[in-house]
């Protein structure tokens, strides 16, 4: 893959000089959804698939960058002088708005590059392909500058703050951080309220990662995600009237019970419920994944996908079909949508000798009642972002 993008590379800007090659995995969240902006848990991990960069400094202010998953739209010519926030009409706005938000945490970005990527993870399907080209543009540019004070939690942070202000998609932290931290065969337990973390091995015994891509196409920034974002924040406020909490990630079930009624709309009483029960989830599956529980792992993801279809309401018809027929497949141990919903993915624990039948039934019966079809990735847990040798 890398030699194929640095191929690219001579091809469209010459071979010569200093070309540096980097990598920033996708990732996939296994449980803890819509949880990461309410102070709760979330368990993502990094994968092996993900975006590949390869990049030359220029000793001027341009920037040329080629996306081999964009070949129509050529070579995008742009400048540092020419940051316009929420209006790049294409993909630069995320490498940009990685640039940008160096210059705005005190990191200059004073000289331009080529650029070349090419990602083989879907994008616009929730395996957060927007996060992986952040990452691995904030990893070149601390390589390129030098800027070794530069953590890869800053990098994960200044991630988002540029989806969040130059994408205008409000995203939390969850994506930005596996793609950053990831390791391999691990997910990142992650408390999204002080980013404490510990890495959780992953061991499925016999059992492998299936994500189902319903190719439906999300368009977050105009999705229902801010929407949900906004219900959560009111919901807070009201049970703030009566216990002094920061956010709906410190309630126990019992605890959100005894003062749900301060929230006033019973819609909102939904979400808020889905918020805190999630997160009791999450921290309950990860303990069960300790105990070599996988059993248990999975019926907690399957109360998840239920919680997200009947309380958070993000699902829909694509991502309830992929889960339902995954649930009467035989060999899964469990299944549920996966990123922010609304399309996008799912993601499966799937017994090895059973997946090939999965990828079959699943994809018949979607395509059947959806009338198109789904794809199907088999994936592995990998490392997260950095440079390639
Ligand atoms: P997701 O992050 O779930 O994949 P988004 O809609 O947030 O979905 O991000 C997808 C967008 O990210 C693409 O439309 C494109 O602008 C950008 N992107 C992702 N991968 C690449 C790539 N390999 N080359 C260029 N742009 C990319
Ligand atoms: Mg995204």
């Amino acid at each position: 893959m890398k030699q194929q993008v640095l191929d690219c590379f001579a091809k469209l800007f010459g071979g010569e000089g200093d070309i540096r090659t980097y990598f920033a995995p996708g990732r996939v969240n296994l449980i803890g959804e819509h949880t990461d902006y309410n102070g709760g848990h979330v368990f993502p991990c990094a994968l092996t698939i993900g975006t590949y960069m390869a990049a030359r400094k220029r000793e001027d202010r341009k920037l040329r960058f080629y996306s081999m998953n964009f070949e129509k739209l050529g070579v995008v010519e742009s400048s540092l002088d020419e940051f316009q926030m929420g209006k790049e009409g294409n993909w630069t706005a995320y490498p940009k708005g990685m640039m940008w938000a160096f210059c705005q945490k005190g990191f200059p970005v004073e000289q331009g590059f080529d650029i070349v990527l090419y990602g083989n993870i879907p994008n616009g399907s929730g395996l957060s392909s927007s996060a992986s080209v952040e990452t691995v543009t904030g990893v070149m540019l601390r390589d390129m500058f030098g800027y070794d004070t530069i953590s890869m939690i800053d990098i994960a942070l200044y991630g988002q703050f540029s989806e969040n202000n130059y994408n205008g998609v409000n995203c939390g932290i969850m994506d930005q951080f596996a793609i950053a931290m990831g390791k391999k065969d691990c997910a990142i337990f992650l408390d999204t309220s002080d980013l404490k973390y510990e890495y959780a091995p992953v061991k499925l015994e016999g059992a492998r990662i299936v994500i189902s891509c319903s190719n439906k196409k999300r368009g977050l920034g105009d999705s229902k995600y801010n929407e949900r974002r906004s219900e959560c924040e009111t919901a807070l406020a009201e049970i703030q009237k009566v216990k002094d909490i920061k956010s709906l990630g410190e309630l126990t079930e019992e605890e959100f019970e005894a003062v749900k009624d301060a929230i006033k709309d019973p819609v909102r009483q939904k979400r808020a419920k889905h918020a805190v029960y999630e997160n009791q989830r999450t921290v309950q599956a990860v303990a069960a994944l300790k105990a070599n529980d996988i059993a248990k792992f999975g019926e907690l993801m399957n109360a998840s996908h239920v919680s997200l279809r009947d309380d958070y309401e993000v699902t829909g018809i694509e991502l309830d079909t992929l889960v339902e027929e995954a649930w009467n497949c035989p060999g899964v141990i469990g299944s549920r949508m996966t990123g922010a919903g609304f399309g996008g993915c799912t993601v499966s624990i799937v017994k090895t000798e059973d997946i090939d039948n999965f990828i079959a039934k699943v994809g018949a019966a979607y395509k059947e009642k959806i009338g198109y079809a789904a794809d199907f990735y088999v994936v592995d847990i990998g490392d997260g972002a950095g440079v390639l040798k």
